[in-house]
């Protein structure tokens, strides 16, 4: 019998319309999890490097996390893996809500598309029944207004539905998959499901996850309970509001956003306004907000309750959750009310909240510096959130100067020409990061940024503080219960940290030290990933619920499997050296890992130099970032390095 797991994927080939239920390997468990682990594995094996993620042999992967659908709180990421079309890496991203979950209850860990459709389909899975039906009817329809007709169509207003809208059908290259609570938005994998001919997936499942030792695993899920309650009384003192507490940032409740609209830049990572807040400005946006939030809602067995429906008259409700309700706003110098408007527009249209906003403010600076013109723009309307509106219908529709910018800025910018490479400025690895324009470099923040393989900073983050207490008092508080360390030396850091002098940014956190900071925290969400637990409770907010010490008995206890930290370390640093490894055989660099050239306005090349230097080192790479044949041999990765080797990525003299 399996524990935790089901034990069966689902592959699907579209091109050849078939389904077949496969049995996994156990083994592969033990060594990657579950989730992102396994995932990987598959895409190493079955992905060749050359194939373009519009081709038929590119693989989409819904997964389920190791612990999704145990009683276990927050474990409920739906993990969907591909080949992004902007990167042209391996894209991961995760969306919360009900679906993995229900899947598990279906009896399956992952679907696995393979192929394409000739014709739009969308997949009914229902325990032991799948099928691959006609969508035609849902051709343009939004990714909510799909889900409701699938719904009704099937008669099972209980399916969990995941869909892409218009954007994913004409593959928008940030085009996110939507499912009603959540999404999975970066990277572009809902134009690799348009492009493989899937509006949606509905599943509905009834069936039970087994647990090995029930009793014991149940206490700790209470545990993690009785903490949360208990934390989310106590939130930290001396941090910015969205640090303070847990879950994901708890934007829907929070009204006060002096700390975003000072610090993130506005329009195109172009300016700060650091003058926006004011009390009639906070006034307004009570108003705004508590008039349009009709509820706040969790995501699967989680009483968080990160997200709200949000209503407003005269358009159809939709669900938002994070930080989108500002990303519309700033990017267009506009207000809340427009926030929250268009994104309802384009959430239905179904694209990415960080970067939709980005592409439009970043066509908008090339049209005032003259690079695009009214030629490239006709009919375009004269103020701010007209224009917005404007070039989110072109662009979801590819019509026109849209068709250009549905790729997103760094690659709009290569076909536009004229200079506009230098407006396309806030990408890491050709895609569009958070706005931010920071002062000091941050050496921890340099190498989470450049090196991360998620290539989305919120999911390399959290753990250790952003920024140093002022205070030694404030520091001794927040170190005495800070029991997630995995080692006592990480609260000496942070005690000694300060905001000027010797021991300030950039060069404290020393370099070894910063690796060890950003090894850490990867680590945490390398194993969230694989379990299927929201970030939110667990690699995200500082002192979270889950952490390194107790996660080995979650496992045990829910699995069977004989989990302790050395070995879940192991197992995190497997998949995420896979990982890179995957990102090499496709053409990753050095040259590659770098933060957006204005990030910081203070840069450091050799101090820069000699981190990314010491972080390859302290993960057992070359000074290139190829991991050595040595360390791939004590990850059990002896298949990588000949593969590898004989790519000549691994160099001989490595050997
Ligand atoms: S913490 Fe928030 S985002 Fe995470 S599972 Fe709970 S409700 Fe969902």
């Amino acid at each position: 019998m399996r524990y935790g797991e089901t034990g069966f994927n689902l592959e699907i080939d579209l091109s050849r319309g078939s389904v077949e239920r496969v049995e996994t390997d156990p083994g592969l468990t033990e060594l990657y999890l579950g989730g992102l682990g396994t995932s990987t594995k598959i895409l190493w094996d079955r992905v060749p490097p050359e194939t373009d993620p519009f081709s038929p042999d590119n693989l989409l992967i819904f997964s389920t996390g190791l612990l999704c659908g145990t009683p276990a709180i927050g474990c409920n990421r739906t993990i969907v893996s591909t080949f992004s079309p902007q990167t042209l890496l391996m894209a991961y991203s995760m969306m919360g809500g009900f679906w993995a979950p229900e899947l598990k209850y279906a009896g399956y860990d992952k679907v696995i598309f393979r192929g394409k459709s000739p014709n739009l389909v969308y997949v009914w899975i229902h325990n032991d029944k799948v099928e691959i039906r006609d969508a035609s009817h849902l051709r343009g329809k939004g990714a909510g207004e799909t889900a409701e007709l699938v719904r009704e169509e099937l008669k099972e207003p209980r399916a969990q539905v995941a869909a892409i809208g218009l954007a994913g059908e004409n593959r928008v290259y940030f085009a996110s998959i939507e499912q009603g609570r959540s999404s999975a938005s970066r990277l572009g994998i809902g134009a690799v499901m348009g492009d493989k001919g899937i509006k949606a997936i509905a599943v509905r499942g009834t069936k039970d996850i087994n647990i090995a030792k029930p009793d014991e695993f149940m206490k700790l899920c209470n545990e993690v309970l009785k903490y949360i309650e208990a934390r989310e009384k106590k939130p930290i003192p001396g941090v910015m509001p969205i640090l303070a507490g847990l879950g994901s940032p708890q934007e829907m409740k929070l009204i006060d956003e002096e700390w975003h609209t000072t610090n993130f830049m506005w329009g195109n990572s172009r300016t700060r306004r650091k003058d926006f807040w004011t009390k009639e400005i906070e006034q307004k946006w009570t108003q705004t907000q508590e008039s349009v939030r009709k509820r706040l809602i969790s995501c699967y067995n989680c009483p968080m309750k990160c997200g709200a429906t949000i209503s407003v008259p005269g358009i159809s409700t939709y669900m938002m959750k994070c930080f989108s309700k500002l990303t519309y706003t700033m990017a267009a110098y506009s207000d809340l009310d427009f926030g929250f408007t268009i994104a309802q527009r384009a959430t239905e249209y179904g694209v990415d909240a960080f970067s939709a906003p980005q592409v439009m403010a970043f066509a908008l600076e090339l049209y005032e510096a003259g690079i695009l013109t009214d030629q490239d723009m006709p009919g375009m309307p004269s103020d701010s959130e007209g224009r917005f509106f404007w070039l989110l219908d072109k662009i979801v529709r590819r019509e026109g100067i849209g068709d250009v910018l549905a790729n997103g800025s760094y690659w709009a910018a290569q076909q536009i020409g004229k200079g506009a490479e230098a407006y396309a400025h806030n990408n890491i690895k050709k895609h569009e990061q958070l706005p931010l324009k920071l002062g000091m470099l941050n050496p921890v923040y340099f190498l989470m940024y450049s090196t991360g393989e998620k290539i989305n900073i919120t999911q390399i983050e959290g753990q250790f503080p952003q920024s140093p207490f002022p205070t030694i008092e404030e520091r001794e508080d927040f170190c005495k219960d800070w029991i997630r360390v995995p080692d006592e030396k990480f609260k000496q850091y942070l005690m000694d940290w300060e905001f000027r002098g010797e021991h300030s940014n950039p060069y404290y956190p020393t370099v070894q030290m910063s690796c060890e900071i950003v090894d850490w925290q990867e680590k945490m969400h390398y194993i969230d990933d694989a379990l299927g637990t929201c970030a939110g409770l667990s690699s995200f907010p500082l002192k979270p619920p889950y952490h390194i010490h107790n996660y080995p008995a979650f496992i045990s206890s829910a699995t069977g499997i004989d989990m302790d930290e050395a070995k879940l370390t192991q197992a995190a640093r497997r998949t995420r050296t896979l990982l890179r490894a995957v990102n090499l055989r496709r053409g990753l660099t050095r040259a590659d890992e770098k933060p957006p050239e204005d990030h910081w306005k203070k840069r450091f090349p050799e101090l820069e130099a000699k981190l990314l230097d010491e972080y390859y080192k302290f993960k057992g790479w070359d000074n290139q970032g190829v991991p050595t044949k040595e360390s791939l041999h004590e990850l059990n990765l002896d298949y990588v390095s000949e593969d590898l080797e004989q790519r000549g990525i691994i160099k001989n003299e490595q050997s």
